[in-house]
């Protein structure tokens, strides 16, 4: 599309919104050099509810007259008709609805943020010496209202232009030049121009985006115009994502273009939030709590060295995992060969081994005979754990060989003694505990075992094992050997194995000591 068939469309479109008849009015009145006063304040006066609102706002710290204004008429010799009318225009623009077509431009939004802009305008104007205000709010108010125009006849269109300027790296009049043919400030300068808005209010919209394309010698639009440029650069500290980069842009160009000082920078910056809420109030708007420019780049500078800390956190904590993987990993190295070159542990499973266990059962066997104490044996086998290794591979037998160890571990006495019989073999050492509670600690692990489940890479592993338990009191034995003993749990252990797996057998003592 070129820019003459989208302005074409624009101002043959029923969703060019049509100015309120006041609004024309207005603008017609006040059209020609012979303005009438009484005119224009019989016009306004006629609507009670608009003079209501216009007074309310001439008589707030919006305009801070020291006089109370009372009529209209009042306001126009006071304030000047062209601040009536910008007044007017303002109120009829700020309540106009949407358009019929649904979109997700926020039409509410886009009349909040024309309302910063035109308090932005007026309070950058306010500070220029001998500058004229009186038209500067309606000229901030309308700056973009060829956003609202395009948004409200090319729907579509518009949605894929605010879509791309989302992604960020955009310039929003190229794109909009690339999909119109033409930008926002042409579309609100035609379409105010068809409505009959004079030139003065229609050339700073026309080149609010770049004041020097302005050639004319009019040095109030010129002025209008740079404060329009400004007020946007001023809003956008307030509701872009980089409000840092329009902090810097607005007080440098502030200076150079309006000549403004660091103290009129200085109040711009710290009344902005306070003027657009109390604006907000006078035109009926839902803005509340504007942030002030001191908090957002506050947050903004929290936000930023918050990214880098937590960039620098994100590496710190990489360096340390590192260092106690490598501290780990050499910790584990040395521990295993520790226990390699310790005799009495098994090297895969942490626990006690074979050899350990027969000095173990001596010195307990002893001590039983000593203290004439039961002394009792757990024999416990993993259950068809070769078909585990087949099925499973020898990796994850040997991770059930280390978690099964760690079970029975956190599940006998501290003074009980676990070790590992050999293969998948495991043998515990109950002192001063008779057959009874034997046989109940030993139900508890094949419970324990049976419940559990072993998860490694994902999978999840069950695993059964059977007991055989045998239980002497060796001091009420003749000849006891420890052997014959063992031998009696492994008895025990080969009727669970026989009677389906999965359980605990005791040694009957059917079977005479000297039997084995
Ligand atoms: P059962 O129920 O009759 O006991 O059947 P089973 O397959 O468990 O038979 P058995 O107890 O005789 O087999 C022990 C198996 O344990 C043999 C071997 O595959 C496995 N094994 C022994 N030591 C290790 C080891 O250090 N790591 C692994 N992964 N497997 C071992
Ligand atoms: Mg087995």
């Amino acid at each position: 599309m070129n820019q003459e068939q989208t302005l074409a469309a624009i101002l043959e479109s029923d969703e060019l919104p049509t100015l309120p008849v006041i609004a024309s009015d207005i603008i017609t009145l006040t059209a020609g050099e012979d303005t009438c006063l009484s005119d224009i304040d019989n016009l306004v006066s006629k609507n009670t509810d608009l003079s209501v609102k216009i007074l309310k706002v001439s008589n707030s710290a919006f305009y801070s007259f020291p006089q109370q204004i009372r009529s209209i008429k009042q306001a126009l010799s006071i304030l000047g008709i062209k601040a009536v009318r910008s007044l007017v225009l303002s109120f009829s623009f700020l309540t106009m609805k949407a358009g019929k077509k649904k979109g997700h431009f926020n039409f509410e939004n886009f009349w909040n943020k024309s309302l910063a802009g035109a308090v932005a305008s007026k309070l950058i104007l306010e500070r220029v010496k001998g500058a004229n205000s009186e038209e500067i709010f309606i000229c901030g108010l309308l700056q973009n209202l060829g956003e609202l125009i395009l948004a409200r006849t090319f729907a579509e269109e518009y949605e894929e232009v605010l879509k791309k300027l989302k992604k960020g790296q955009y310039d929003a009049l190229n794109v909009e030049e690339d999909a119109f043919g033409t930008f926002h400030p042409t579309i609100g300068y035609e379409v105010a121009k068809s409505w009959g808005f004079p030139e003065v209010l229609l050339l700073p919209i026309l080149y609010h985006h770049d004041p020097s394309l302005y050639k004319g010698r009019d040095t109030e639009i010129e002025t209008n115009t740079k404060a329009l440029y400004l007020s946007d650069l001023l809003i956008s500290i307030l509701y872009s994502d980089k409000p840092e980069e329009f902090y810097k842009r607005f007080t440098g160009e502030a200076k150079t273009l309006l000549g403004l000082k660091n103290k009129d920078v200085e109040h711009i910056l710290n009344e902005i939030h306070i003027q657009i809420d109390q604006a907000g109030e006078y035109f009926g708007m839902r803005i509340k709590n504007t942030n002030s420019i001191q908090e957002i780049l506050q947050e903004s500078n929290i936000r930023l060295s918050l990214t880098s800390l937590d960039f620098e956190q994100m590496n710190k904590e990489l360096i340390r995992t590192k260092v106690e993987q490598a501290s780990l990993s050499k910790e584990l190295d040395a521990k295993n060969k520790r226990l390699a070159s310790l005799p009495n542990m098994d090297e895969l499973t942490g626990i006690y081994n074979h050899h350990y266990f027969q000095n173990a059962l001596e010195n307990e066997t002893s001590r039983a005979i000593r203290n004439e104490r039961q002394l009792s044996l757990l024999l416990i086998d993993i259950d068809h754990f070769k078909k585990f290794n087949d099925t499973y591979g020898h990796q994850a037998g040997d991770f059930i060989l280390i978690e099964f160890s760690r079970i029975l571990k956190e599940n006998i006495r501290r003074y009980d003694t676990l070790a590992r019989y050999g293969g998948g073999k495991f043998t515990v050492i109950l002192p001063d505990t008779n057959a009874e509670e034997a046989l109940a600690i030993a139900e508890k692990l094949r419970e324990t075992v049976d419940e559990a489940r072993f998860e490694e890479n994902r999978e999840e592993y069950h695993i059964t094992a059977s007991f055989g338990v045998a239980s002497v009191r060796p001091g009420a034995i003749d000849k006891f050997e420890k052997s014959i003993f063992i031998s009696q749990a492994d008895a025990a252990l080969y009727e669970a194995k026989k009677a389906g797996r999965n359980r605990v057998v005791i040694h009957a003592a059917k079977k005479k000591w000297s039997d084995f």
